[in-house]
């Protein structure tokens, strides 16, 4: 299991980590920023999510690519 959260504030919907990573990642569709997915989702904190390791190189890359390293990832 992959642990991921993403600092929301910070996001600035560059729109990389949904489109390299759209099993985990996804556009909130209400304020434009960045969530985990619902399945993924920690206590329905779009903020926090715990992913299967078979997601774990695509979460990785897409938190590589983040411009302003708000995705932080633990496993
Ligand atoms: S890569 Fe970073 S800035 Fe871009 S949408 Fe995702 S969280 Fe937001």
């Amino acid at each position: 299991m992959v642990k991921v959260t993403i600092d929301r504030p910070g996001c600035i919907s560059c729109e990389s980590c949904w489109t390299l990573c759209p099993d985990v990642f996804k556009q909130n569709p209400n304020d434009d920023l960045s969530e985990v997915v619902e399945q993924y989702q920690v206590d329905g904190n779009p903020a926090e999510g715990e992913v299967p390791d078979n997601l774990a190189d695509c979460i990785l890359e897409a938190a590589d690519s983040c411009p302003v390293t708000v995705i932080v990832v633990e496993d």
